[in-house]
């Protein structure tokens, strides 16, 4: 005979728009949730759906073996962590599995899970990847790490976020290097069509007229992108096959002018010149973007072309 294991409990502390989104999937999936928040009425909605609010963040920590934690940054971890062990008579936390969704940096992340440790905690980083409206659906993807023996043994108890789920490692701080990579990716990305949108309204082409092309042209780079990530693990550089540095300058030369002309600031542009520059300089004329990747990752900044080499 089969038999059906009931949903196990879970905790979720933090109430901003993912943490209500994280408590909202697992509620939705049968799991017996409970929620702290540090401003209480952030989860009325919650509790009227059948949440329990916890009361104290000792008490959120105390509540079962699966504990999620997803707030503003590390620093409102450690503050959660703080309230906890504020209580008369704590020098450790409860023992219990700590999920941390919040977003922060590898080096910040790694002091977290360190902290969490000393105070007698199982922890386990994620970051996730999708929007808030996204959680519960198969569009959700989150990047997990640490000891891969508490991801499995609470996959599918996370498994009620939905989507894919990625361990990564055991390494605490791995999502959050993969995180941090991604984002820079996906800003970067979006403060360039800002900015081409901006420098297109100068001359009269409407954001919706410049879309589909610009659609394009960053399909142009998803394509590229296995090509390039295979040649600089590869080491190999060479632009005989594609722009060369000495093309990609030129090229930045020609859009830094066109942004000044229309009266838009080229400081974006600029800066992604400056780095080109700076790797030409260094005698990587003739080699492909992917020699920026090695170059700036030597620690090469895009001001010091004389440092370079
Ligand atoms: P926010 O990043 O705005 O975080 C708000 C939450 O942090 C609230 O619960 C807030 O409590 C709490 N908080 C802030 N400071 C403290 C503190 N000192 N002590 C205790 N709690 C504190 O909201 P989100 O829910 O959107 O994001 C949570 C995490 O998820 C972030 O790390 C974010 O980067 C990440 N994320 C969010 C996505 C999204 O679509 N929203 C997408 C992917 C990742 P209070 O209500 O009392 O202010």
């Amino acid at each position: 005979m089969i038999q059906q294991l009931s949903p196990a409990p879970v905790t979720v502390l933090g109430m901003g728009p993912m943490g209500r989104a994280i408590a909202s999937a697992f509620l939705a999936a049968g799991h017996p949730t409970t929620v702290w928040n540090r401003t209480a009425d952030k989860t009325n909605e919650l509790l009227a759906r059948g949440a329990v609010w916890a009361g104290s963040p000792l008490a959120a920590l105390d509540a079962g073996e699966l504990v999620i934690v997803c707030v503003i940054d590390a620093n409102a971890v450690d503050a959660i962590f703080d309230r906890a062990l504020a209580e008369p008579g704590r020098s450790r936390l409860p023992v219990t599995t700590l999920v941390n969704l919040t977003s922060d940096g590898p080096g910040r992340t790694r002091e977290l899970a360190a902290r969490a440790d000393e105070l007698g905690v199982l922890y386990l980083d994620g970051s996730i990847m999708t929007p808030a409206a996204a959680i519960g659906t198969e569009a959700t993807r989150i990047l997990y790490s640490g000891p891969v023996v508490l991801f499995d043994r609470h996959r599918h108890t996370l498994a009620a976020l939905g989507g894919a789920a990625v361990h990564l490692g055991d390494d605490p701080g791995r999502a959050a290097s993969f995180d941090i990579a991604l984002l820079n990716l996906f800003w970067t990305s979006i403060t360039g069509l800002m900015h081409s949108f901006a420098l297109a309204a100068r001359q009269n082409v409407p954001a919706t007229a410049l879309a589909p092309h610009a659609q394009q042209m960053a399909g142009l780079v998803a394509d590229l992108l296995p090509g390039l990530a295979a040649d600089i693990d590869a080491g190999r550089f060479s632009g005989t096959e594609s722009a060369s540095l000495t093309s990609v300058t030129a090229s930045l030369g020609h859009i830094v002018h066109a942004l000044e002309e229309a009266g838009v600031s080229p400081a974006v542009t600029q800066e992604a010149k400056n780095a080109v520059d700076a790797a030409v300089s260094a005698g990587h004329e003739g080699d492909s973007a992917a020699r920026l990747a090695e170059f700036l990752g030597r620690g090469h900044t895009d001001r010091d072309p004389q440092a370079a080499g």
